[in-house]
C-alpha cells in the first residue's frame, strides 16, 4: 500500500500521484506541468508508469494544473474510468478541449517558424479531439458520498471551496486485511472569501497529502481585500488609463465578476467599461450559474436574484480575435480581465504589450504566478518583460493582490491540518521549496505534528512509518 508523488513535487503544478492498494493502481490528478518553456516541455517526457495498468482516475478539480495531462493519458492508451465532481466534469468539457487547442496552435506556430532550419517538425503534445475522446470517460460524482473506485480503494470527495466543484479527497484503502486512510486536499479555497464556502473540515486520517502554495504568506481579509481593489479602481480613474487583471478562466473572474456586481455602486464602476476578453472564462461564467446550489449562500442569493446582464450592465464580453484586437485603441477607462492567468498565453499579452510601458495604468495581479512566467517577473518587479519578440519596459503600476487568490493563506492550511484530531503524519506537495520550509517549521512549531516535503519521485509506503528526514 503506497503512494508516489509524481507531480507538483517542490513545485506547484503538474499535480499527479499514484496511490496503489493489493492489486489497484489509480492516479489521483494528472495535471499539466506549467511555467517557463522549458518546463512546459517536461509534459512530454512518458509517464513514469505502465498507463494501461492504471484503475482509475481520481480528480481534485477541473485547474488545468491537475487535469490537463488526461488527454494525453487516454491517448496513450488508459482506457478506464475518469471520477470528478460533476461540475469538476463539466468544467473539464470546455476546459481540456481548449487546452488541446492551445496545444495544436503552439505546435503550428512552432512548426511554421522552424520550417526552413531543418528542425523536424512537432505534434502537439494533445488535440482538442484528444480532450473530446478523454470526456467520455469521465463519471460524475457528488459530494459526501463514498463510492468504490476499485475493490481495495474507496472515494469520498468533500469540498475544498477553491473553485465550483474542487474537491478534497478522502481515500480508504486496503490490502491483506489491513486499511489506510488517506486524506488529499487538493487545492484549498481561501476562507471567508465570496462565491464559495469554506474547505470542510475533515477530522481523521493516517495519512494527509496537503498542498502548501502560500506556505509562508498569509492573505488579507475580504473586507481589506476589498478596499485594496477599490482603491486601485479610483486612482486608475483619476490616472486616466486602463485597468488590466490577468485572470485564470475558471475561479477568479468569478469572483472578480461578483465583486464588481456586489460593489458597481460603492466602486462606481459606471464610468468604467468592463470587458471579459476570454472566451472561455465567458463559458466558465455560464457553467457557475448552472450549479449556482454549490455557491455560498450570498452568492447564491445574488445570482438567484438578479442576472450578469442586469447587475454589471457595462460588461461587454469580447468573444472573437477582431473584437479582442478593437481593445487596443481604448487607452483610457477599462478594466480588462482576460486569461492567461500567468501571463504565459492569451489574450492578456496583447493587452500587456499595448499597456504595461504606460504609467497611467494598472496591473491587477490576483491569483499565484508560478516561477518562470512572466506573470512572475511582474511580481517581482522586471523592469522589461518580452513580449512578441520585443522588450518592453514596465511603467504601468503592479499591484499583487493576494487576498483575491483561490487558495488558502498559511494560516488557514495550518488551521485545516489542526482540524484532524490525531496529527496525522503530512506530506506537503503543490508548493514551491521556499513556502514549503517556512509551513514545515510553523507547523512543527505549533501542531507538534510531523511534517515531510516531498520530492519528485518519492514513495511513501503507507504501512509503516513515514520517513520524515528532510530539514529534521
Ligand atoms: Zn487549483
Ligand atoms: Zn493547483
Amino acid at each position: 500500500m503506497h503512494i508516489q508523488c509524481l507531480g507538483a513535487a517542490g513545485r506547484v503544478t503538474g499535480s499527479c500521484h499514484l496511490v496503489q492498494a493489493g492489486d489497484s493502481r489509480i492516479l489521483l490528478d494528472c495535471g499539466l506541468i506549467q511555467g517557463s518553456r522549458r518546463e512546459h516541455e517536461l509534459n512530454r517526457e512518458p509517464f513514469p508508469f505502465d498507463v494501461k495498468r492504471i484503475d482509475a482516475v481520481v480528480l481534485s478539480h477541473a485547474h488545468i494544473d491537475h487535469s490537463g495531462r488526461i488527454p494525453l493519458l487516454v491517448r496513450q492508451g488508459y482506457t478506464g474510468p475518469i471520477y470528478a465532481h460533476t461540475a469538476t466534469q463539466a468544467l473539464c468539457d470546455i476546459m481540456l478541449r481548449d487546452s488541446g487547442y492551445i496545444h495544436e496552435q503552439d505546435a503550428a506556430r512552432y512548426n511554421r517558424r522552424h520550417r526552413d532550419d531543418g528542425q523536424p517538425a512537432i505534434e502537439p503534445l494533445y488535440t482538442a479531439a484528444d480532450a473530446d475522446v478523454a470526456m467520455k470517460q469521465f463519471r460524475s460524482v457528488r459530494y459526501h458520498r463514498k463510492f468504490a473506485v476499485t475493490p481495495s480503494i474507496r472515494v469520498r470527495y468533500r469540498d475544498a471551496g477553491h473553485i465550483l466543484g474542487s474537491c478534497i479527497v478522502e481515500l480508504w484503502l486496503s490490502e491483506h486485511g489491513e486499511e489506510r486512510k488517506l486524506v488529499f486536499s487538493g487545492d484549498l479555497g481561501h476562507s471567508n472569501a465570496p462565491v464559495l464556502r469554506n474547505p470542510d473540515v475533515v477530522q481523521s486520517a493516517d495519512v494527509v497529502l496537503m498542498e502548501s502554495t502560500y506556505g509562508d504568506r498569509n492573505h488579507r481579509s475580504w473586507d481589506e481585500t476589498r478596499a485594496e481593489v477599490e482603491e486601485i479602481v479610483e486612482i486608475g480613474r483619476s490616472a486616466k488609463g486602463n485597468i488590466l487583471i490577468p485572470a485564470f478562466a475558471v475561479g477568479r473572474t468569478q469572483l472578480l465578476l461578483y465583486w464588481m456586481a456586489r460593489n458597481y455602486q460603492h466602486a462606481h464602476l459606471a464610468r468604467w467599461q468592463i470587458i471579459l476578453d476570454s472566451p472561455l472564462a465567458i463559458r466558465a461564467t455560464s457553467v457557475y450559474s448552472d450549479y449556482i446550489n454549490l455557491l455560498d449562500d450570498e452568492a447564491r442569493e445574488l445570482w438567484q436574484s438578479t442576472d450578469i446582464e442586469s447587475a454589471l450592465p457595462n460588461l461587454r464580453v469580447t468573444r472573437t480575435a477582431d473584437e479582442s484586437r478593437e481593445l487596443n485603441f481604448i487607452k483610457s477607462g477599462a478594466i480588462i480581465i482576460a486569461g492567461s492567468g500567468m501571463c504565459n498565453g492569451g489574450r492578456i499579452r496583447h493587452h500587456l504589450a499595448q499597456n504595461i510601458s504606460r504609467r497611467e495604468c494598472h496591473v491587477i495581479i490576483a491569483g499565484f504566478q508560478a516561477a518562470g512566467t512572466p506573470g512572475r517577473a511582474l511580481v517581482e518587479g522586471a523592469k522589461h518583460l518580452r513580449l512578441f519578440g520585443e522588450d518592453i519596459p514596465v511603467r504601468a503600476k503592479i499591484h499583487t493582490i493576494g487576498g483575491l487568490s483561490a487558495h488558502a493563506g498559511q494560516a488557514e492550511l495550518l488551521a485545516w491540518y489542526d482540524g484532524f484530531q490525531n496529527r496525522p503524519p503530512l506530506i506537503l506537495v503543490h508548493g514551491e521549496p521556499q513556502a514549503q520550509e517556512a509551513l514545515q517549521n510553523l507547523i512543527r512549531r505549533d501542531t507538534g505534528g510531523p511534517v515531510h516535503i516531498a520530492r519528485q519521485g518519492e514513495i511513501f509506503d503507507l504501512q509503516k512509518p513515514i520517513p520524515f528526514s528532510s530539514s529534521y
